[in-house]
């Protein structure tokens, strides 16, 4: 297949074509589309793909590729533009951030040496101060690098946090260790945190039983009072706190820890204060919920997603800290990627080189979608479409409320509504197994994809709106759908 050309049609000559190509496949995809997904089972979707020869001798083309793979990957997605695909954190791209990505990919310029993206340095380090302005921090004080998300940026923030504590008492984790001190060591969050907070502590060494999750209140925040009990009680039994992960934005609520009062006795009891606004950091960028945020700038590191609440394609978020210093633990120095300046050079030559502040060596440039959504947009309509998923959600919950056998579990603060199918009679484990039938009976009729979680101990429904193109006749009919599901589901079985 690569012919006379020496393969050049397969490369760069042939992208112009290939992206031509691939938008008609997403055309015809949609066209086709009749709902969120198309209902397949998993079986049905293993022996689907066990069609697919994984590397076939002979190539077919790309239109042929496009009209077998790229069709059947296409034709069983969920679609998350659709207004009843609502269970996850799993956002339609922006249509410029889908054209960016497309540059970034036909043009792969990679952050771990300056000379692999030159302009893509400065330009992440550009969307990295502006996210810091808007923390409230000093952009030139302040640094942070793109991550793949929040579960990556919650590790950097809590892998900083135990360098920290442990150079305070001399140790250099990088070079020695964990050292006999860190058997010791706790991490503090709400039992609301994101499961990726004990992860993190057991990649870092201190294992998942070293955090310690903390009671909620009633609008499913961190109580401060409880963080008071377990400081003293830490402090009693020899041990040594060293973070607090405060959540905005919990994965199902949507709920927002009380920042100032955490920031507070973070700073009281010299704890690393990390938060973790992978969802919430959306708000940022809002002139009407930016307050629900107060408090954030006080915070060591801050985990954004821009690929949930600010539509980018997966694989974008930012790990942030107050000073780019704080990132020292993080420095490598390799002599192929960012040796020192040469004696002698040029000032003018001095290359920034991101690689020291990654996890990750070889890196996209995910910044250049964020960007390019926001040159194209502007802040101020991307913050309108963050307030219209909080008002979609006000709608749903109050459609919620008004059907009689749907219980709302919470008022949703972020684009989440938690709720519950209420069958008759009501007893809980039939509740648990109509509200289960729910959710499966929709995905595989393919009318509707919704969350399920489980909130003490009991199965419960969720509607996560970050869809601003869904409207408020679309979130009603959605929670109608699941009333008449349930109805449905419930009938006492024939005699
Ligand atoms: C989604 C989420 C994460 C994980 O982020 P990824 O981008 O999926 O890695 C962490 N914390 C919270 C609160 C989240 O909602």
């Amino acid at each position: 297949m690569t012919g006379e050309d020496g393969g050049r049609r397969w490369f760069g000559d042939g992208v112009p074509g290939a992206l031509r190509a691939a938008a008609s496949c997403l055309e015809a995809a949609a066209a086709e589309r009749t709902g969120p997904y198309g209902g397949a089972s998993p079986r049905e979707l293993a022996t689907l793909v066990a069609g697919v020869e994984p590397f076939p001798e002979e190539g077919a083309g790309l239109a042929a590729a496009l009209d077998g793979l790229g069709r059947l990957s296409l034709g069983h997605g969920v679609d998350p533009g659709h207004p009843a695909s609502a269970a996850h954190l799993h956002c339609q791209p922006l249509a410029a951030a889908v054209a960016a990505d497309a540059l970034v990919s036909a043009t792969n310029q990679s952050l771990d040496s300056w000379d692999q993206g030159p302009v893509a340095t400065h330009l992440e380090q550009r969307l990295v101060a502006g996210l810091a302005g808007r923390v409230g921090w000093d952009p030139e004080v302040a640094g942070g690098v793109v991550t793949s998300g929040g579960t990556q940026s919650n590790l950097m923030g809590l892998l900083l946090a135990r360098d920290a504590a442990a150079a305070r008492s001399g140790r250099e984790v990088a070079a020695d260790g964990l050292g006999p001190d860190a058997g010791r060591w706790r991490v503090l969050c709400s039992e609301l945190a994101h499961f990726s907070v004990t992860r993190s502590a057991a990649l870092l060494g201190l294992g998942g039983r070293a955090v310690v999750a903390l009671g909620t209140d009633a609008d499913r925040r961190l109580r401060p009072g409880e963080l008071d009990r377990a400081l003293d009680r830490m402090d009693a039994a020899g041990q040594v706190p060293v973070a607090l992960v405060a959540t905005a934005g919990t994965t199902d609520f949507g709920s927002i820890d009380p920042l100032p009062a955490l920031a507070e006795r973070a700073r009281a009891a010299g704890l690393w204060l990390h938060v973790d606004a992978a969802w919430g950091g959306g708000l940022l960028f809002s002139d009407r919920h930016r307050g629900l945020l107060a408090g954030i700038e006080a915070a060591d590191s801050v985990a954004v997603d821009l690929h949930k609440l600010l539509w980018q394609p997966a694989g974008c978020g930012a790990f942030l800290v107050r000073d780019q210093e704080l990132l020292a633990p993080l420095e490598v120095t390799v002599p192929y990627l960012n040796p020192g300046p040469p004696p002698g050079a040029a000032e003018a030559w001095a290359m920034p080189h991101l690689v020291g502040r990654s996890l990750a060596t070889t890196r996209r440039f995910a910044a250049l979608t964020p960007l390019l959504s926001f040159q194209a947009l502007g802040r101020r309509a991307i913050g309108a479409l963050v307030d219209r998923t909080l008002e979609l959600a006000a709608g749903a919950a109050e459609a919620v409320e008004a059907e009689p056998r749907l219980a709302l579990t919470a008022r949703p603060v972020l684009g989440s509504v938690v709720f519950r199918y209420l069958p008759d009679p009501d007893d809980p484990a039939r509740s648990d197994r109509v509200n289960e039938a729910i959710r499966l009976h929709l995905l595989a009729t393919g009318q509707a994809v919704v969350g399920r979680t489980e909130v003490a101990g009991r199965t419960h429904l969720k509607l996560t709106l970050v869809n601003p193109t869904a409207t408020e006749a679309d979130v009603a009919a959605l929670v109608a759908l699941v009333a008449r599901a349930g109805a449905g589901l419930d009938q006492p079985r024939q005699p």
